[in-house]
C-alpha cells in the first residue's frame, strides 16, 4: 500500500470494553491495523504480559523516554505514567497502517494537535451503571481505585465532544465492526455516511451518561 495510514485514537471511560474491543478488531482485521502497545508505570494485572499488553516499565525508565522524546504522548492517569512509544507508530503509519492508539483523553487532545487527521472515537457502555458493574465485576481493583476510576470517567465525560464518534459497546461483535465502518468510510472519504454515529448527533445520550456518572462519583 503506498498509502499513508491514518492514526486512530480510541478511548473511554475505564470499564468500557475498550481493551476487549480492539483484541477483537485485531484478530479480525489484522491486515488493516497495527495497536500500538503503551509504556506504562502502572503494575500488570493478573494475566497482562510484558511487551503484549503494556511495557511495564518503572518511574525512571519513564522520565528517560520522555526526556529522550521517545513517546508520541504521555499522560498521568489515576497515579501512573502512560505513553505511546514513537518509533512503532511511524513505522506502522509509513507501512499504510491504520494505527490504533487506545488512550486517555489529555493524550487524545494531543494526537489531535499533531496529527489533524487523526479520527477519534470514544467507548462508551451502554449506561453509567454497566460501567460501574463492569468495574467492580473485573475485581482487579480496589474499591478506592474503583471510585478514583468513576470519578475520572466523570471528567473525562466533559470532553467527548473533542471527540469524532460516539461508539456504544452493547456486543463486541456489533461494536468491532461498527468501528472498522467508522474508519473506513472516513478514509474512502465516505464520512457522510457516519452521521449518526458522530459525537455531534449523540449529545442527549451523552448527557444522560454525564448525569449518571456524577450520582456516581457522589455515591449515589
Ligand atoms: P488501564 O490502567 O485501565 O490499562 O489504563 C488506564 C487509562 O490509560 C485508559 O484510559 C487507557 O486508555 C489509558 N492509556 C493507556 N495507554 C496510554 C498511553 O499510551 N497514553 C495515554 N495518554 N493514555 C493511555
Amino acid at each position: 500500500m503506498s498509502d499513508k495510514g491514518r492514526l486512530i485514537v480510541i478511548s473511554g471511560f475505564s470499564g468500557a470494553g475498550k481493551g476487549t474491543l480492539m483484541k477483537e478488531l485485531m484478530r479480525q482485521y489484522p491486515e488493516g491495523y497495527a495497536l500500538s502497545v503503551s509504556a506504562t508505570t502502572r503494575q500488570p494485572r493478573p494475566g497482562e504480559q510484558d511487551g503484549v499488553d503494556y511495557f511495564f516499565v518503572s518511574r525512571e525508565k519513564f522520565e528517560t523516554m520522555i526526556a529522550k522524546e521517545e513517546l508520541v504522548e504521555y499522560a498521568q492517569y489515576v497515579g501512573n505514567y502512560y505513553g505511546t512509544p514513537k518509533a512503532y507508530v511511524e513505522q506502522q503509519l509509513s507501512a499504510g497502517k491504520n494505527v490504533i492508539l487506545e488512550i486517555e483523553i489529555q493524550g487524545a487532545l494531543k494526537i489531535k494537535e499533531k496529527f489533524p487527521d487523526a479520527v477519534l472515537m470514544f467507548v462508551t457502555a451502554p449506561s453509567a451503571g454497566v460501567l460501574h458493574e463492569r468495574l467492580v465485576g473485573r475485581g482487579t481493583e480496589t474499591p478506592e481505585v474503583v471510585a478514583a476510576r468513576l470519578s475520572r470517567a466523570c471528567e473525562e465525560s466533559e470532553g467527548i465532544e473533542n471527540y469524532d464518534y460516539l461508539v456504544v459497546n452493547d456486543t463486541v461483535e456489533t461494536a468491532t465492526e461498527l468501528i472498522d465502518h467508522l474508519i473506513c468510510n472516513q478514509r474512502s472519504g465516505d464520512a457522510e455516511r457516519n452521521e449518526a454515529y458522530r459525537v455531534s448527533s449523540n449529545i442527549d445520550f451523552i448527557n444522560e451518561i454525564r448525569q449518571e456518572l456524577k450520582s456516581f462519583s457522589k455515591g449515589e
